[in-house]
C-alpha cells in the first residue's frame, strides 16, 4: 500500500530549489508505491507545478499566505503543522537547508516525533528502510531506522541525485491560519555575491588565510565566476575580516557537496574538512607541500595562488567562455 509522503519544498526568487527535486526523489523511496505529496508555500510559478511532477509529485498542495512569502520560523511551523494535521502524511521530508535545520525540529518537537536528519542516502534493506548519514565530519556514516510508524526525515542537499518520474500532479489549494508572530522578517540581505546558495552551489572556490586580505578573495570570486559557482572561506579567512561569516564553511560553518571544491590557501584543519570533505572532487592550493589539506584533494597544486588562480580563470576561459 505504501505510505504518503509529505515533501515540503523550497522555492528562492520563484525558482524551486534543487533539493526539493532530491527531498522528492528520497520521498519516492520512502513512500514505497504510496502517494507523494509536495507542498508549495508561497505564490506558484508558472511550471513548478509541471516540475513538482516531473520529479515524482502525485499532487501539490499549494499554500498561499503573506505571511510565508519569506521565511520566518514561527509561520512556517505554524502552517506546516497545519498541512500535516490535514493530510496526516505517513512520513514528512524537508531539505536539510537553514529553513530544514531551523523548523523540522520544532516540528517534531510539537508533534512528539523522531527525526532523522542530514541524510544522504535512503536505502532498503531486508523490508526496512535504512536512512544513512554522516557523523564525525564525515568520517563515519550512520544507518538509521524509525521504530514509530511516522517518518520524518531531513535531506542534505547535493547528494541525492534527483530522478525523473513523469506526473502530472493534482493541484489542492489549501489555506492557513498564520496567529500571534512572535517574529516577523522585515528584510533578507544577500551576502554572497553571485547569488548562489552555498550549500546547493555545484562549485565552491574557497579561500582561506593564504588569500591575505578582502582584495586577495577578487581572482577567487572570477574563478568562481567563470565556472559558475560561488566563493567560500575556512574560519582562518572570517576570523581574519577577510570575509563575511556567511561564507564559512566546516563544523561550525556550513557543510558543503559541490561537484569541485577549490581550496586556496586552506590548509586543511579538521573542523574545515567537516564541511567539505563529502565534495565529488577536491582541487588544493597552497604554496606548503605539507599542507594537510592534500590529503583529501585529488588534484593538489603546490603554488602561491595569486599566481595559480588567475592561470586557472584564464584556462577555463578559453575552454568554457
Ligand atoms: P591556516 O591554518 O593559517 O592556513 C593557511 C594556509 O594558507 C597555509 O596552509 C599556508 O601554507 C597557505 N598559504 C599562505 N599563503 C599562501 C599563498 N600565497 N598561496 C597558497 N597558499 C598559501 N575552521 C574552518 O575552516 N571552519 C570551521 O567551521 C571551523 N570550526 C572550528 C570549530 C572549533 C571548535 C575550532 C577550535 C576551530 C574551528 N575552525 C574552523 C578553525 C580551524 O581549526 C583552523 O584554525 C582554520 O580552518 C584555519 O584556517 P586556514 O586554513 O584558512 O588558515
Amino acid at each position: 500500500m505504501g505510505r504518503t509522503t509529505l515533501v515540503f519544498t523550497e522555492q528562492k526568487d520563484g525558482r524551486l530549489r534543487n533539493v526539493s527535486f532530491e527531498s522528492l526523489t528520497a520521498a519516492a523511496r520512502i513512500a514505497e508505491g504510496g502517494e507523494v505529496a509536495a507542498v508549495l508555500f508561497g505564490t506558484v510559478q508558472g511550471g513548478q507545478v509541471e516540475e513538482l511532477g516531473k520529479y515524482g509529485a502525485n499532487r501539490v498542495y499549494a499554500v498561499a499566505c503573506d505571511e510565508l512569502k519569506q521565511y520566518s520560523p514561527d509561520a512556517y511551523k505554524q502552517a506546516m503543522l497545519q498541512v500535516i494535521k490535514r493530510v496526516n502524511p505517513d512520513a514528512i521530508v524537508l531539505g536539510h537547508t537553514g529553513i530544514g535545520k531551523d523548523v523540522a525540529p520544532r516540528i517534531a518537537a510539537r508533534l512528539g516525533l523522531g527525526l532523522i536528519t542530514d541524510c544522504t542516502d535512503v536505502q532498503s534493506s531486508g523490508g526496512d528502510l535504512i536512512f544513512v548519514r554522516p557523523i564525525f565530519a564525515g568520517k563515519a556514516f550512520q544507518k538509521k531506522k524509525f521504530v514509530d510508524q511516522k517518518l520524518f526525515v531531513t535531506i542534505r542537499p547535493n547528494n541525492i541525485q534527483p530522478e525523473e518520474n513523469d506526473g502530472s500532479p493534482e493541484v489542492i489549494p489549501l489555506d492557513v491560519e498564520i496567529r500571534n508572530l512572535r517574529s516577523t522578517v522585515k528584510e533578507v540581505v544577500q551576502r554572497t555575491a553571485s547569488g548562489i546558495d552555498l550549500s546547493e552551489a555545484k562549485v565552491v572556490v574557497s579561500g582561506g588565510r593564504g588569500v591575505k586580505s578582502s582584495e586577495g578573495f577578487k581572482p577567487l570570486q572570477e574563478l568562481a565566476d567563470v565556472l559558475g559557482g560561488t566563493i567560500g572561506a575556512s574560519r582562518g579567512a572570517c576570523d581574519a575580516g577577510y570575509c563575511d561569516y556567511a561564507l564559512q564553511i566546516g563544523q561550525t560553518g556550513k557543510v558543503v557537496t559541490p561537484e569541485l571544491y577549490i581550496a586556496c590557501g586552506i590548509s586543511g584543519a579538521i573542523q574545515h574538512l567537516a564541511g567539505m570533505s563529502q565534495s565529488k572532487l577536491i582541487v588544493a592550493i597552497n604554496k606548503d607541500p605539507e599542507a594537510p589539506i592534500f590529503q583529501v584533494a585529488d588534484y593538489g597544486i603546490v603554488g602561491d595562488l595569486f599566481e595559480v588562480v588567475p592561470k586557472l580563470t584564464e584556462a577555463f576561459k578559453k575552454v568554457l567562455l
